[in-house]
């Protein structure tokens, strides 16, 4: 069943930065030395066999791939946004998905890269200068002070939601305890701490607001948590709102087979990791609206 060491077996993971190489460069670079692999589903990135140490390697020094998981290089290719667009990332630190956004507007247009924490601000604006990503203004705040009414947001057409969460999906904090039966962490009583519903109740906050922009056509909402609380549940809690604005769920990766847990209307549109098979317990959410049903005001 499940493999009580899943790291020995697991393929290492780098995310071609496009904005300073291109995936054809990084994989014959990286062929030199290693076995190397592109993905299957996520365009800029490869894999390499399990062990593989590329903390020194100079094309990470140098800020041209990044050691990123596939789940987590999942997450902005879902969002999709466009070369030339306004993009929001809500939560952002330390920027690995920011800097993904960039690359994929291959440096054209603008992201606002929303964080709290100050010490984390500093940690995002190292990523961001290590990627050379040009088009990321910094901002220091909270996301939830953001007004949807404020102009400088009124051409957001996109935002990434990747807020605090549990972590219950990440190695560090599923630990053994956690492994022996994955299916019944996901509801487990562990997920009914105080910590995991008070993060449920923000992460349903956040997620209300980010499809409260007047302009915004994509939102994508993402954790590395495997509870059924901070995910599906939040889901949940925001689709009155996201139908009365418009807003439908899409399928993210068709082709990936683990999707939502059933206890929300259109599970099968929302995407999971599994902690064990796919290393990283991740779930990803893409809330879609082709027209906007309530107007900015003029
Ligand atoms: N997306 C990031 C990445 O891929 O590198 C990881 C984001 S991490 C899961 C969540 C971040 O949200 C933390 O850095 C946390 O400090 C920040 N955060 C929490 N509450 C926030 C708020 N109200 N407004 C803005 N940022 C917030």
């Amino acid at each position: 069943q499940n493999n009580p060491n899943p790291d020995v077996s697991k393929p290492r993971y780098v995310r071609v930065n496009t904005l300073k190489l291109d995936v054809e460069a990084a994989f014959n670079e990286l062929s030199k030395q290693h076995k190397v692999q592109r993905d299957d589903m996520v365009p800029d990135l490869l894999v390499l066999p399990s062990g593989t140490d590329l903390h020194d390697h100079p094309l990470v020094k140098s800020g041209s791939i990044f050691m990123q998981g596939k789940a987590s290089s999942m997450v902005a290719v879902a969002l999709g946004p466009e070369p030339g667009w306004e993009v929001l990332d809500a939560c952002s630190a330390p920027g690995n998905k920011t800097v993904h956004l960039a690359a994929l507007m291959r440096g054209n247009g603008k992201i606002t890269a929303c964080e709290l924490n100050k010490d984390r601000v500093r940690r995002l604006e190292d990523t961001i200068k290590c990627a050379g990503a040009t088009n990321v203004e910094v901002l220091h705040g909270d996301f939830l002070k953001i007004s949807t009414e404020d102009p400088l947001y009124s051409k957001v057409r996109a935002i990434l939601l990747d807020p605090s969460c549990s972590g219950s999906g990440t190695a560090a904090e599923r630990l053994d305890h956690l492994l022996p039966s994955y299916t019944a962490a996901q509801t487990a009583d562990v997920a009914a701490t105080p910590r995991v519903k008070n993060l449920a109740a923000f992460q349903s906050r956040a997620l209300a607001h980010a499809l409260s922009f007047p302009a915004v056509e994509r939102v994508v909402y993402s954790t590395c948590s495997i509870y059924q609380t901070e995910n599906e549940d939040v889901v949940k809690s925001v689709l009155p709102l996201a139908s009365s604005l418009g807003f439908h769920l899409e399928t993210p990766f068709p082709k990936w087979s683990r999707r939502g847990l059933p206890v929300v209307e259109g599970s099968e549109h929302l995407l999971r990791t599994d902690p064990v098979m796919d290393m990283e317990g991740f779930f990803i959410a893409l809330f879609v609206r082709r027209s906007i049903v309530n107007p900015p005001r003029p």
